[in-house]
């Protein structure tokens, strides 16, 4: 871990950011920032601490092109608690932001501010608001009650009400390439450069969740689901006996490492990369390949919606082990 957290600063944007950053500015230097944004992009790339810097830069008393770190402002939010910083998630053990908190954020936001010149609202992850959720949000979303910012972060906008959409200024926030994500992970994580370079290929290329894949000890589980997911191709029996270790995984990690896996055997497949984990891949069907890899997308939007994931995974599981054995292809 890097312990220069130069003392107790908001952490830094990082820099593959930067043109969001700008983008945020330049809005609020025109004089043309609406009441409510919309930031949008991957998972795992920083969004959370680009949301952080532009709550703390609305916020303060004397800002900079940031957040100046010393007003009273400035103090109150480092000290977790400011009267006029508002946040929607989904509350502990739950997935879903329900009406009764989005109603509580509605009467928050109606009283007038205490100490900053504006009103912020949080909501993270957008799509977790369920549909009455998302409709009392619309209230406000359609009259801004006085000075407010209402910021929603999204991995995924098109989960979003069409209406809410519409209502917010777009800020994308992308992926780094490559070398700049290697280089990033590298000041944060001790573990040896390839380990740290499979991780953010397992991480779709976003640095933080690669970062969090790394700390969290999950690269291991990942290499040992690698070897049971190459064990399990044409043997569908034998899915029983791995349900169990796979279900032991967040459901959203484990819907994102099964699409990187898929995307990744494709990509053997296609002879675009060399074969590193599945002997044999360039036999294996492409078209399966991609199929699997858009179910597991989009089994990962449906997570907490409701669905059973255990048998989506027993699905998609039974897929996979329906490609046909290498026995079979020699
Ligand atoms: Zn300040």
């Amino acid at each position: 871990m890097n312990t220069d957290a130069s003392h107790d600063a908001a952490p830094e944007i990082p820099t593959w950011l930067d043109a969001s950053w700008q983008s945020f500015i330049e809005r609020i230097e025109q004089d043309r920032l609406g009441h409510a944004l919309l930031l949008a992009g991957q998972p795992g790339i920083g969004k959370q601490i680009l949301a952080e810097a532009m709550v703390a830069r609305l916020l303060c008393l004397q800002p900079g092109r940031v957040a100046c770190g010393e007003c009273t402002s400035c103090k109150l939010l480092k000290g977790g608690a400011h009267p006029d910083r508002f946040i929607l998630t989904p509350e502990e053990d739950k997935k879903l932001i329900n009406v009764e908190q989005s109603r509580e954020l509605g009467a928050g936001l109606a009283l007038t501010t205490t100490i900053s010149p504006v009103k912020v609202a949080l909501i993270y992850p957008a799509e977790a608001m369920n549909k009455s959720a998302a409709n009392a949000l619309l209230k406000n979303l359609e009259e801004p009650p006085g000075k407010t910012v209402i910021l929603l972060l999204s991995h995924d906008p098109s989960r979003l009400l069409v209406t809410i959409r519409s209502r917010c200024q777009l800020i994308p926030a992308h992926a780094p390439e490559r070398p700049v994500g290697l280089a990033w992970l590298k000041g944060q994580d001790n573990s040896a450069a390839g380990l740290q370079a499979q991780a953010l290929e397992s991480a779709g290329g976003g640095p933080m969740l690669a970062l969090r894949w790394l700390q969290e000890g999950w690269l291991d589980t990942f290499e040992d689901f690698r070897v049971q997911l190459k064990q399990l191709i044409g043997k569908p029996l034998q899915i029983p006996g791995s349900l169990a270790t796979f279900n032991d995984v967040e459901a959203t990690v484990l819907w994102d490492w099964l699409s990187q896996s898929s995307a990744q055997a494709l990509r053997e497949c296609l002879h675009a990369v060399p074969a590193q984990w599945l002997n044999g891949a360039e036999r294996l069907p492409a078209a399966r390949l991609a199929r699997l890899q858009r179910k597991a997308d989009r089994n990962r939007k449906l997570v907490g919606g409701g669905i059973r994931q255990d048998l989506l995974l027993q699905e998609w599981l039974l897929e996979w082990a329906r490609l046909p054995a290498r026995e079979e292809l020699d």
